[in-house]
């Protein structure tokens, strides 16, 4: 994009940064958990009609998005950003009522995003870009749980609890070729190379009780949950480092039973997390395997219930490349890194990476860590201010010269999942529950599918 035009963009942000600033304090001071968001949908929601935009409302759920078309032929691009925040009562600037504190940074991001709709508006800028900006205000990005999440899943209200998944089930991403979002993060500017999926597990054993006195008579889950556990720590070795797989376990449920019966219950939660679909696919085979072997030892059934979690965030190199190269115009030069780091940690974002060229970037001011109760904005300038102009830098990188980089950056991906049905099935495989292990009427084991 040419220099005049970047500038004049970056230049109507700049007259509007007291705004923006504003936007991003009033969100700071109303915390609300995922799936709760309504107060700052409904203040967004203004703030954007008052710019002159048409707000898409997801409608039983907060959310929404607006579209901005260049009234060009070409691809659409999605700026995402998080409106949930965290359960955290103990830090100092919480909400008394519900210990919502936007401690992850994700209000930042809503103010940068709507300094992206301000620089994108002018009719002569628009006229230079091809194709179509959509920009998202997505609920729920947090892992969420607890009975009205429950509940939310029970009346079929929501299918996912993660507001990114939610919205590809509701094909809101439909049509949508290139996706990105920046997110709060150490100090400086970066890309890195991406970070791990996960799925949940839950293991129920059931056995029979009896007296301690005579353990004979009963069948006991809480062995052969040691059986399993110890089967499944054996799997480490076969971990591959850069894949970043992790298992952790931890019993959830003794079945209320007296100290001195016989466990006739026991309940595993086990996490799942590796870097590749395919890898959490195999681990999840084989600690189910290690399991089925804990109950199939002892002579106890056991149900599987399996849940998919995120699937790893993969990052389109080329998209990479437009975001270091508007970096450099708005950060110094030994604040920008260019990463290969992966980690262990999850986000919906992930699922959208699976399905098309996506960038998650992070900004940081140097504060205190998110997740912590120290956490707080120090340079509110530049998580709302400068992270709007990166993104509206961006934009027009990709959607310039009748949008050659967005068709070059979509050209080069592969997807994880070709279709939106593929990416629902592969969502429904990995979220069942399963009798693995079950006895017939003469105890003979029934093994049920893997
Ligand atoms: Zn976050
Ligand atoms: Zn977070």
């Amino acid at each position: 994009m040419d220099e005049v035009t970047l500038e004049e963009a970056f230049g109507r942000i700049e007259r509007k940064k007291d705004d923006i600033i504003a936007v991003l304090d009033h969100i700071w001071e109303h915390p609300e958990l995922g799936y709760k968001e309504w107060n700052t949908h409904k203040y967004l929601k203004k703030k954007y009609e008052d710019l002159g935009y048409i707000v898409h409302e997801v409608g039983d759920i907060p959310g929404f998005y607006i579209d901005i078309d260049t009234g060009k032929e070409g691809p659409t691009v999605a700026v995402f950003s998080e409106m949930d925040a965290l359960h955290i009562p103990e830090h100092p600037e919480s909400d008394k009522a519900t210990g919502a504190v936007h401690a992850c940074g994700h209000h930042t991001q809503l103010a940068a995003t709507y300094g992206t709709a301000i620089g994108l508006k002018d009719k002569d800028l628009l006229s230079k870009l091809s194709g179509k900006i959509r920009l998202f205000a997505v609920p729920c990005e947090e892992i969420v749980n607890g009975p009205f999440y429950d509940g939310l899943l029970r009346n079929k209200t929501v299918k996912f609890l993660g507001g990114k998944k939610e919205f590809i089930y509701r094909g809101l991403l439909e049509g949508v070729d290139i996706a990105f979002m920046i997110h709060g993060g150490a100090k400086g500017f970066g890309v890195s190379k991406g970070w791990d999926g996960n799925i949940n597990k839950r293991y129920i054993f059931e056995g029979k009780t009896s007296h301690v006195a005579s353990p004979f008579n009963g069948l006991n889950t809480m062995n052969a949950a040691l059986v399993a556990m110890n089967a499944a720590n054996a799997l480490r070795e076969r971990s591959v480092d850069a894949l970043h797989m992790r298992y952790y376990a931890n019993v959830v449920d003794n079945g209320g039973g007296a100290p001195n019966n016989v466990p006739m219950r026991t309940v595993v939660d086990v996490g799942l997390r590796a870097l590749t679909v395919k890898k959490l696919e195999e681990m999840s085979r084989d600690v189910d395997r290690a399991y089925i072997a804990g109950a199939y030892s002892q002579g106890v059934r056991l149900e599987i219930q399996t849940t998919m979690g995120y699937c790893p965030r993969r990052e389109s190199r080329p998209l990479q490349l437009v975001f270091l190269d508007v970096a450099k115009r708005l950060f110094p030069k030994e604040e920008i890194s260019d990463t290969e780091n992966t980690s262990a940690g999850v986000s919906d974002i992930g699922d959208i990476s699976s399905l098309i060229p996506t960038v998650h970037a992070f900004i940081g001011d140097g504060g205190p860590s998110n997740h912590t109760v120290k956490f707080h904005i120090i340079d509110k300038y530049r998580m709302g201010v400068t992270a709007a102009k990166e993104q509206v830098g961006v934009l027009l990188e990709l959607l310039g010269d009748n949008a050659a980089k967005a068709k070059e950056i979509m050209e080069e991906y592969k997807p994880t999942f070709a279709r939106r049905e593929d990416y629902l099935a592969f969502e429904e495989k990995y979220t069942k529950t399963l009798k693995a292990v079950d006895y017939d009427a003469d105890g003979k084991v029934l093994f049920k599918g893997e």
